[in-house]
């Protein structure tokens, strides 16, 4: 048998799963799933779009074509009877696990120190739900690339101190965006340091200061790998060429482009282009390809070829043995064991409460 047969086998049975199991399947994929993935699932979108479609479903079993995080989202937003399923729980985020619940609470200690009044945490979907719990407990809100803009600048205007974790790009790029003086910009590291952007050390703010922005070290790795040399080359390669990027890039790699923006954004963006126009994305490799086959009459490259090695652990046959699980669960066959992403009660309670903050800031 060769290897298309198979995926064409693959597929025929995962869409006859999807047939006998009808509204109790709901099977949402994230942006940087392959294309083969993506042409199976209900609903595609970035981690946003993912957690609000998802929380919208009545269907008993949510398969969570993404990496962890995205499925424990989805998990805090589900209701009692659903079940939120991942088809490779292996698939995690080294930007999410750059910050866990200790971590964050000595720095939640060490800022309010520093400010003097207890600050707000702003935590990036990029996170694991005992951050996002953490964040529920201090009155903070989760926010995503598509809506850091807007739940920054309502605590900006509120003057209130900010921590924002996980991802600095993120916050660096949002509070450029706000016009946030740098000033008024600072960094915590792991050990608890907090340091002008300059690198001064920072011991105390007297008299407390108002709309302060701290920002935790970490990273993704598949944005940071873009470079300022990368959107040189392109723009040398192809003359009328536009270069578009992820706010997880680095401030130089977002000010030498043409624009930045979330996994959504992009899309929109490339949807709209006209036919012959020129592009080079700068965001994970499973989406540009896509977008180029999506849209062959304009030219879509990538700035750089990165992969999320984590997203790509999904791919049909692992959705299909999920499938196959879900289908022998529902018909009551002994000893099925799905592979259910689940958050404690209490941290469930305290996470959705910084989601819900989230959509009614977004949607406000
Ligand atoms: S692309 Fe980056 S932030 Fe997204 S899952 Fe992969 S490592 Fe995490």
């Amino acid at each position: 048998m060769n290897i298309t047969s198979t995926i064409h086998g693959i597929e025929e049975e995962i869409r006859s799963i999807k047939k006998a199991l009808g509204d109790k399947l709901f099977i949402a994929a994230h942006h940087y799933q392959r294309g083969e993935v993506v042409a199976i699932s209900d609903c595609i979108g970035d981690s946003y779009r993912l957690a609000v479609e998802s929380a919208k479903t009545s269907a008993r079993y949510i398969l969570l074509c993404g990496v962890r995080f995205m499925a424990e989202s989805a998990a805090i937003l589900a209701r009692e009877n659903q079940m939120v399923i991942s088809p490779d729980l292996r698939a995690g985020c080294p930007m999410a696990d750059m910050i866990n619940l200790p971590l964050m609470l000595k720095a939640l200690e060490q800022l309010d120190g520093v400010v003097g009044r207890p600050v707000v945490p702003l935590t990036y979907m990029n996170s694991y739900a005992e951050v996002k719990a953490l964040t529920g407990e201090r009155g903070g809100a989760i926010c995503t690339s598509s809506n850091a803009e807007k739940i920054l600048s309502h605590y900006m205007e509120g003057k209130e101190p900010v921590f924002f974790s996980p991802d600095f790009n993120l916050g660096i790029n949002t509070a450029r965006r706000l016009g946030l003086s740098l000033e008024k910009i600072f960094k915590i590291d792991q050990q608890g340091n907090v340091s002008s952007l300059s690198g001064g050390v920072v011991a105390s703010m007297f008299p407390p200061a108002d709309g302060v922005l701290f920002l935790w070290d970490g990273y993704c790795h598949v944005h940071k790998a873009f470079t300022v040399a990368d959107v040189e080359r392109v723009r040398a390669c192809y003359s009328d060429i536009k270069v578009l990027v992820h706010p997880e890039c680095d401030p130089e790699v977002v000010a030498a482009s043409d624009g930045a923006g979330s996994t959504e954004w992009l899309y929109r963006m490339l949807r709209a282009a006209p036919a012959g126009s020129c592009w080079a994305i700068g965001t994970e490799l499973n989406f540009v390809y896509r977008a180029a086959a999506e849209f062959p009459e304009k030219k879509i490259v990538p700035l750089r070829e990165s992969l999320c090695p984590n997203m790509a652990r999904i791919g049909l046959e692992e959705v299909l043995k999920a499938l196959r699980l879900i289908l022998d669960y529902e018909n009551g066959a002994p000893g099925t064991v799905l592979s259910v992403v689940s958050v404690p009660p209490l941290a469930k309670t305290q996470a959705k409460a910084a989601l819900s903050r989230m959509i009614e800031l977004t949607e406000g």
